[in-house]
């Protein structure tokens, strides 16, 4: 029985659709003894999970039942925010009478989302740096991913997912569209642009990108936002400008005031994170200043310090990433044990708020209007590479009709990954090496 549901969640494509697209099978396959459902939602703006969950709670709680099943896990876990009353009124009610099933409430606080945050305030444990959730007995799923496992256990692929568009649009809105929905289309369906010079941020403001083309790009299982700015938003500024002059300006405008490194919520857990000496080590060109040289594996790249400790209009974050993405490039790994949890994270918590008013962000932080399906887009194009491992490789051609739902794209023998599914009913139009388009009809 675990097999087959197994082999169900895989063969639908389900991915972890709140971080990096981790194939779910896969991570099903270990044996904790508590699953998290991580229902936090916690980038400001965003509110695909919040809506997710106040109209499909009782599909959360299945998807949450058959994790359980898999993984033989001795308990559930829905982690959610106390302030989405809503949503907690919904899966409070739909876990009723579930012996193994729980809620816990998080406070309103950024990152409240971040794996590590969610873990530590659920079960008091710290994953070490370096290591996975399974390392101390729990397997973290997103809201979104339980909904598509439950329907995976129904026989329904991905094809579609719930995405927030907002920002300096029209109409903000959340909306459920088909996997490979253009965003330029998403943008029109939000009434338009309102400024004429604008960025597209994919993905909350804070760990989102910025889009180099957004006409060259598609929704795919891990898109939760698409965000609009000005370009000469702060956020937008600190995101793209010039790495090299950014770091031209920190080695004569750090002062090393350490706030980056007090506000860090991987720091404040003990995992020995410190953007403060990073900096220090950067600007003055001496890897020798860091206590732990392999320390900057711990950042999740959560943006704080960036976006609301430093006082300086210093972007830490960008710096502690590029360390990270070379330390990771080489195949280091931590040695370190977590140290203490710092006695006072608790008040060292930034409130959602603060976020929001730091970052410029009280203009577009509306609600938006929640919409639970649109028209059929005249075309999409599946990506063939929307989660961690191997790409696809395509199984239809040039010309092929094809019905939703229908597999277009498998994962090659042995390796790991997720297949991708025909989003909309119609014809191939294109086949090409990282896209399949879908024209509809
Ligand atoms: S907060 Fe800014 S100025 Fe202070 S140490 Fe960090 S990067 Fe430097
Ligand atoms: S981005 Fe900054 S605040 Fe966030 S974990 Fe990394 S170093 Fe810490």
């Amino acid at each position: 029985m675990k097999e087959q549901v197994l082999e169900k969640i895989k063969q639908a494509g389900v991915v972890g659709a709140g971080g990096a697209g981790f194939p779910t099978h896969a991570k099903l396959k270990s044996t904790p003894d508590t699953v998290i459902a991580n229902c936090a939602e916690c980038e400001p703006i965003i509110k695909s999970d919040k809506y997710l969950m106040e109209h499909n709670a009782d599909i959360i709680v299945e998807g949450m039942k058959a994790a359980l099943e898999c993984t033989g896990a001795e308990k559930g876990v829905l982690a959610v925010k106390y302030k989405n009353k809503k949503a907690v009124e919904e899966l409070r009610r739909a876990v009723e009478g579930e012996e193994h099933i729980t809620l816990h409430l998080l406070d309103n606080y950024y990152p409240a989302g971040d794996e590590q945050q969610i873990i530590y305030e659920v079960t008091g444990r710290v994953v070490p740096v370096g290591e996975i959730p399974i390392k101390v007995g729990c397997v973290v799923l997103n809201a979104q991913t339980l909904f598509h496992i439950s329907e995976a256990v129904q026989g329904t692929a991905v094809t579609g997912r719930m995405v927030t568009v907002a920002g300096a649009v029209k109409e903000p809105m959340t909306v459920q569209v088909p996997i490979g929905m253009p965003i330029e289309s998403l943008l029109e369906l939000a009434g338009g642009v309102m400024v004429s010079d604008y960025a597209v941020v994919l993905g909350g403001p804070l760990m989102g990108r910025v889009a180099e083309d957004p006409r060259k790009e598609y929704v795919t299982k891990t898109t939760n936002g698409v965000l609009v700015f000005p370009s000469e938003h702060p956020l937008v500024v600190k995101k793209t400008e010039d790495f090299n002059y950014q770091l031209k300006i920190a080695k004569s405008a750090c002062c090393q005031c350490n706030y980056c490194t007090l506000i860090c919520p991987r720091s404040n857990l003990g995992l020995g994170v410190q953007p403060h000496k990073i900096m220090q080590a950067l600007t003055l060109n001496n890897a020798d200043i860091l206590a732990d040289g392999q320390a900057a594996l711990g950042c999740c790249n959560c943006g704080l310090c960036t976006y609301v400790g430093c006082n300086m209009g210093l972007a830490p974050s960008r710096f502690i990433s590029a360390v990270r993405q070379g330390l990771l490039a080489r195949k280091v790994k931590s040695n370190q044990k977590p140290k203490n949890v710092n006695l006072f994270r608790n008040e060292s918590k930034v409130p959602s708020g603060r976020v929001i008013q730091r970052m410029g962000l009280s203009p577009y932080d509306t609600e938006s209007k929640y919409i639970e399906s649109i028209q059929t887009p005249k075309m999409v194009r599946i990506l063939l590479k929307q989660h961690i491992g191997a790409p696809c490789t395509p199984i239809v051609k040039e010309g092929d009709k094809v019905k939703k739902g229908q597999c277009i794209g498998q994962v090659p023998d042995g390796a790991l990954g997720a297949p991708v599914h025909a989003s909309i009913k119609g014809k191939v139009t294109a086949v090409a090496s990282d896209y399949i388009e879908i024209t509809k009809g």
